[in-house]
This record gives structure tokens, sequence and C-alpha cells, in this order.
């Protein structure tokens, strides 16, 4: 069988013909270089665009009352099956032989949990044989069917799970990401116009921007693609400048990356707006059950909490912004006086080579308190540090470590660099 190379196309990549004779133009090079593509689309366009999954959940929610998370999941799939007809005609219309497949007819199997289900396996056959006989597969993302045959949604970002899982069940060379920015970024290029395009990083730096909120790419799909050990690649679709390549680096790595470290612990910066900092004043009497009780409460209304801070006088974490009154009445109700701080953010400093690397924290603490922005709380890992800051100062957060650590364009921003590796990689 050819070298199959799977190609994911996000929302802002299939909406409108121009945009999609970008996509034909990926396809067609791909054929090209002697390679079968798999495509794998989101639904077209973003919220306001008439088939965007915002759009179409909006159709439900405006009729009023508990939406049916079946039903639900019913109409959001419908989303993704647009832009698979609608690129299967294109590609037809350019002379290729393309075939639209739903999630479940590409073999996607999930779990029942409706609006959020996790893929389980990929039964490829279908797939595998259109590949075989020469045809174009354009598959829906963000899509499967459970085991009873009943459509489910991945949740934010599923398309991108959906074609990591497609790939590795292909066993395929490669998994190109198409989306609306160059590559993986020093930041979010709409807060940090300036950031610059990051030419290579390892899974786990992916992973970790990912997790923290650089919504690029879904961490679930690079740690896919990382347990699969599958190259990925984040690419524009508008340009063909050469992205972002994911993978480990070479057995050699050792003193490139230890080089490297040195001079750059920091990576990047990510952020995640909208969260509510929920904190707890333990009573001095009940200090020592009250963190038993107050996770408990959380893990039983299925509300994760993220910047966890325990001390015997003091619990502290963030929540998402929605779950916060739900949260604040269930604590509440144990007893415990509550104060919600909603609208808060989360900016990370990330890097790999930020371990032992002395003075970090110095940095980020001095600009962020240069710039007058209050740090409520800090968490961190071998390889980030997270402060939580006032929502309304995160721009200017992420801007002042962009700054401090020098990622702006024309700063070397690389991770790690095959010009760096050592003597003996290929
Ligand atoms: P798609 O629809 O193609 O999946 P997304 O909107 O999910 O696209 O992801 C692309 C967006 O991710 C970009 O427009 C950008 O604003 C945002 N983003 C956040 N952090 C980063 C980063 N570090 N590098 C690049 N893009 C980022
Ligand atoms: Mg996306």
């Amino acid at each position: 069988m050819r070298r199959i190379v799977v190609q994911k196309f996000g929302g802002t990549s299939v909406a409108t013909p121009e945009v999609r004779e970008r996509v034909v133009h990926h396809i067609e090079r791909a054929l090209n270089e002697g390679a079968h593509p798999v495509v794998v689309v989101s639904a077209m366009g973003r919220r306001g665009d008439p088939y965007a999954t915002d759009t179409l959940l909006t159709l439900v929610e405006s009729i009023g009352g508990e939406a049916d998370s079946r039903e639900t999941d019913l109409l959001l799939a419908c989303g993704e099956v647009i832009s698979t007809v609608v690129l299967a005609q294109t590609l037809r219309s350019r002379g290729h032989a393309a075939k639209a497949f739903t999630g479940g007819q590409a073999g996607i199997v999930t779990t029942a949990q409706h609006g959020n289900a996790r893929i389980i396996r990929v039964e490829p056959d279908a797939i595998k044989e259109v590949v075989e006989a020469g045809i174009i597969p354009i598959i829906a993302g963000f899509q499967g069917v459970d085991a009873g045959g009943e459509v489910t949604t991945l949740g934010r970002g599923g398309s991108d799970t959906s074609a990591a899982a497609l790939a590795v069940g292909l066993n395929a060379a490669l998994l190109e990401v198409y989306t609306d920015v160059d590559g993986v970024k020093t930041a979010d290029p709409r807060l940090a116009p300036d950031a610059a395009t990051l030419d290579h990083l390892t899974y786990r730096e992916v992973v970790e921007m990912a997790h923290l909120g650089a919504k690029v790419i879904h961490p679930r799909a690079v740690e896919i693609a990382m347990l699969g050990r599958l190259p990925l690649h984040i690419r524009p679709t508008t340009s063909d400048a050469p992205g972002t390549l994911v993978c480990d680096p070479p057995a050699s790595q050792g003193e490139g990356l230890e080089h490297w470290a040195e001079e750059r612990p920091v990576t990047g910066i990510a952020h995640v707006a909208g969260q509510s900092l929920v904190q707890i004043d333990v009573p001095p009497d009940g200090s020592e059950d009250a963190p038993r009780q107050v996770f408990q409460a959380l893990g039983e209304a299925s509300v994760s909490a993220d910047m966890i801070y325990v001390s015997p006088d003091r619990i502290a974490f963030i929540v998402e912004g929605n779950a916060a009154k739900r949260i604040e009445r269930l604590l509440e109700k144990l007893g415990f006086t509550v104060r919600v701080r909603s609208g808060v953010a989360k900016v990370s400093a990330v890097g790999a080579g930020m371990h032992g690397v002395p003075g970090v924290m110095g940095r980020i603490a001095a600009s962020l308190c240069k710039a007058g922005i209050p740090i409520l709380q800090t968490t961190d890992s071998h390889a980030n540090i997270s402060c939580l800051v006032p929502g309304e100062r995160m721009q200017e957060a992420v801007l002042a470590l962009h700054r401090e650590f020098e990622l702006a364009t024309d700063e070397e921003a690389s991770t790690w660099r095959p010009d760096r590796m050592g003597p003996d990689r290929q």
C-alpha cells in the first residue's frame, strides 16, 4: 500500500471556496509526493457561519428547555458531515476520486459520553479499502459512534483527536494539521502579534503548551501521536510556510538539548481565560478533614480543579468559569466559607529547558511586578510555571513574559535544531 498521510483541516481552512482551493493544493501536493492522502475535516467556519458547530448549537438552545444530549450530538455531527460532502465534491470537480465518510462510517468507535466522548478504537477497514482503490477518503472529524451505534461528539478540538487516532489506526507515515496560523508559536498571535513560529518541538513540549491553553492543537491528539510515534506537522493552510514539526529529537539529542536549555529555558507562553478562583477559609477545628471534603465534593460534581493550593487554614483552586457557581453552592452546603473571584486567567511560561535552571521564577515575578500585574497564585512543574492574574491583565501578562524571555520574531526560538544535534545524527 502507498504511504498514507493524514491531513486535517480546521474550521477556517474549509470555510470558503477560496480557502478550499488551498486545501486542494495541499492534497495535490501530497499526491505529487507519492503519498495517499486521508483527509479529516472540521465544520465550516466559526460562530455565526451557517454550518459552524456553535451556530448549529444555537438552533436548539434558542428553543429553551433542557437540550437532549443524544440529539445535540446528532445535530452537531452535521457540521462536519457537510464539510466532507462539500470537499469531496470539490475534489471530484478537479478530477480526483473522493468519498465522504461520517466518523462512524470511518470506524471511529467512542465511549457513550455525549458531547465529550473519547475514542476507544478505530476500525479502519472501510478507509483502507478506498485507499487501496485509489480514492481519497474525506472523513468527518469531531465525531464517532458508541458501541450501540449512537452518534457521539468528542468535545472541543475533537477533530485533531479524530485525525491522530485515524493516522495511528491506518499506520500513516505523517499527520499534517492545517490551521489558520503558521504553526505552533511562542504565544497566541492574537495576543502577541510578534510571536515567532517554532520550527521544531518535542511531543512533550507541545502537550504541555496545549494543556496550558495553546489551542492550536488538542493535547490528546499530540499524546496519541506520541504513543504511536507518529510525526506531526502543524502548518498553515493559506501558505506553503514550513510550519512546526513535532517529533522526538534523535537519540543524540542529549547534548543538543542541554546546550539549548542553558540558553532558552522558556519555549513559549500559553494562557487560559475565563477561570474562577475559589478560596475556602478552613476553620481551625476542621483543618484535618477539609481537603477530603472539598475535593470529594468536586469529584462527585465531576468538576476538575487546577492550580490547587492546600494549607491548614486555606484551600484554593481554579475551575472553569461556568462551574464556579455550582461549586460555591455545593461547598457552602458543606458549611465552608467560600470566596469566588471570577474572570481570572492562567498565564504560563512553558519550557522543557527550565528544569534546574535557577532564576526563572525570579524573572517571571520581576517582569509581572514591573508591569504592575498582581499574581494571585502560582503553580509549577518541571516544564512550566503558571501564574494566575486578573483576566483584564491577561494580555499584558502574556506580553510581559514573552518579552522577558525574548521570544518574539527574529529571536531564535526553536527548542532543538538538527544543526545543533550531536555528530552521529543522520
Ligand atoms: P482550527 O479550527 O484550525 O482547529 P483553532 O482555532 O482550534 O483552529 O486553533 C488555531 C488558533 O490557535 C489560532 O488562530 C491561534 O489564535 C490559537 N493559538 C493559541 N495559542 C497558540 C500558539 N501558541 N501558537 C499558535 N496558535 C495559537
Ligand atoms: Mg482546533
